[in-house]
């Protein structure tokens, strides 16, 4: 899932300087198994904001809301209706969702409210961990199922280098480094015969350095 955490207060406030009333808006999916931008965060987040603003003696009117998801328009044309009166709508969704109200909703601002980090997997409570980088050309395959891309702080295709040490990663000793995960892992399937394979120069156009990508399903396509 998407892997994101709430932007500072101050910085969320100044964002807010001059609007009067905002939608406080949630997204029902991954930032809500994140704990990041779900129905019990926006009330938290408004309740927050109204207080402050209270102190400083300007007042801020809220109006919360969670979509089932921010990044699908059948779940934010009913907000079209809602937007009377609205200076801004905070998003905390993920980037994409602030995008999708942005898109949908061309008349009001939309605001981040969260900082996207990363596609991951929660490890135990209160801690997550980056698994894929959407390199576009999964190499899982040649790499016994852990990606070279996202746990390799270099993303080599053919590791480790010469900063790996005792398991972990040259930046930190609190790193794993990801080609002795990899190696693990291919020689408890006994596959390490995969490491004497190099794994060819990949094709980074699939990945974002191709610039902004786009699928398209012609058998799902409407009218086909
Ligand atoms: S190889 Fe690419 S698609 Fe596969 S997990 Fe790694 S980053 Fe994601
Ligand atoms: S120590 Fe391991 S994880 Fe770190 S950059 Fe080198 S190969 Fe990659």
């Amino acid at each position: 899932m998407i892997i994101a955490e709430q932007k500072p207060l101050s910085e969320i406030e100044e964002m807010l300087a001059d609007c009067h009333k905002v939608m406080v808006a949630g997204c029902g999916t991954c930032v809500t198994v994140c704990f990041a931008g779900g129905e019990k965060e926006v009330g938290l987040l408004a309740s927050a904001l109204r207080m402050a603003r209270e102190l400083k003696g300007q007042p801020l009117e809220t109006l919360e809301r969670t979509l089932h998801r921010q990044c699908e328009w059948e779940f934010v044309d009913p907000v079209k209706a809602e937007l009377e009166g609205i200076d801004a709508i905070l998003s905390l969704g993920c980037g994409v969702g602030v995008q999708a109200l942005s898109e949908r909703l061309p008349g009001v601002r939309v605001l981040p409210a969260l900082n996207t980090k990363f596609m991951g997997l929660p490890l135990e409570q209160g801690v997550w961990s980056e698994r894929c980088a959407g390199c576009g050309d999964c190499v899982l395959d040649l790499t016994g199922g852990i990606c070279p891309i996202a746990r390799c702080s270099k993303s080599l295709l053919n590791g480790p280098c010469g900063g790996s040490a005792s398991g972990k990663c040259e930046i930190s000793p609190d790193v794993d480094c990801g080609w002795q995960l990899i190696y693990d892992r291919l020689e408890s399937l006994g596959r390490l015969d995969l490491m004497e394979e190099p794994i060819p120069p990949k094709d980074w156009s699939y990945a974002r350095d191709g610039g902004p990508r786009r699928i398209v399903r012609e058998d799902l396509r409407l009218g086909q």
